[in-house]
């Protein structure tokens, strides 16, 4: 399998060391026909974007395309979970501004109330220390997670099941349903080889992408490669790859 496109990088707009046209520089040399720049939503209090530069960088992909036209370049954003009833932090007028949108667990992001605070950081912080927790901090995370995707237009759930717990089976399923992609990210190592293999059950789409925080990290998904095809997922149902 090849890669065609790394649907998930980060750029200097977020923690990432390299400049839009640096990770894009970068997928035209090793080959991808699509690259997607993918930064973090603005409620992550370290590494969010800042509002007023997501419209910076809508112009800046808006440029590149007319520079570099033999390449698909997408804006898109890698948006937090910040309440429990499945809110996340991109307003509603903003959606219009990427073309693509994700959503992933982080930690560091700012809770939409007390409660959330207190449902994703203590419960999630206490469910590591005592495993007796962490039934309830998985089936809180998954329903969040839900949510999210039944509210909003979302492409892709980034790393499913790294960061806190969630019911991978469950979030498979719904993903099925809704047509959403569910990723195994290079970096984080999840979804893992174990968590492909429960989810393809339904069916569902793959995006194996490299979460690249470096320039020479665009397209390096070997890891992730290697776990689509340990759990045997035919090429059909990936969508950034293709037979090589
Ligand atoms: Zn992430
Ligand atoms: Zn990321």
């Amino acid at each position: 399998m090849r890669l065609t496109g790394d649907l998930h990088t980060h750029t200097t707009y977020s923690h990432g060391k390299a400049t839009i046209e640096e990770n894009i520089l970068r997928a035209i040399e090793v080959g991808l026909k699509k690259i997607v720049i993918s930064d973090h939503g603005s409620g992550h209090f370290l590494y969010g974007v800042k509002r007023r530069h997501w419209i910076e960088m809508r112009n800046a992909v808006n440029s590149m395309r007319e520079k570099y036209p033999n390449i698909e370049i997408l804006l898109g954003i890698e948006a937090n979970v910040v309440g429990l009833d499945g809110n996340i932090d991109i307003r509603d007028e903003e959606f219009k501004m990427y073309d693509v949108v994700y959503v992933g667990y982080h930690y560091g992001i700012i809770p939409h109330s007390i409660k959330d605070f207190v449902m994703f950081y203590c419960l999630n912080a206490l469910a590591k220390v005592f495993p007796i927790l962490r039934r309830k901090a998985m089936e809180v995370n998954t329903d969040a997670l839900i949510k999210v995707m039944e509210k909003h237009p979302i492409f892709m759930i980034t790393h499913p099941g790294a960061k806190i717990p969630i019911n991978i089976d469950a979030i498979a399923r719904k993903a099925a349903e809704l047509n959403i992609v569910l990723e195994v990210n290079a970096s984080h190592g999840h979804l893992t080889k174990e968590e492909i293999i429960v989810a393809k059950k339904y069916n569902v789409k793959f995006a194996v992408n490299s979460d690249s925080h470096l320039q020479e990290n665009i397209g390096s998904v070997d890891r992730g490669l290697k776990a689509i095809e340990y759990a045997s997922i035919p090429v059909e149902n990936i969508v950034n790859v293709e037979e090589d």
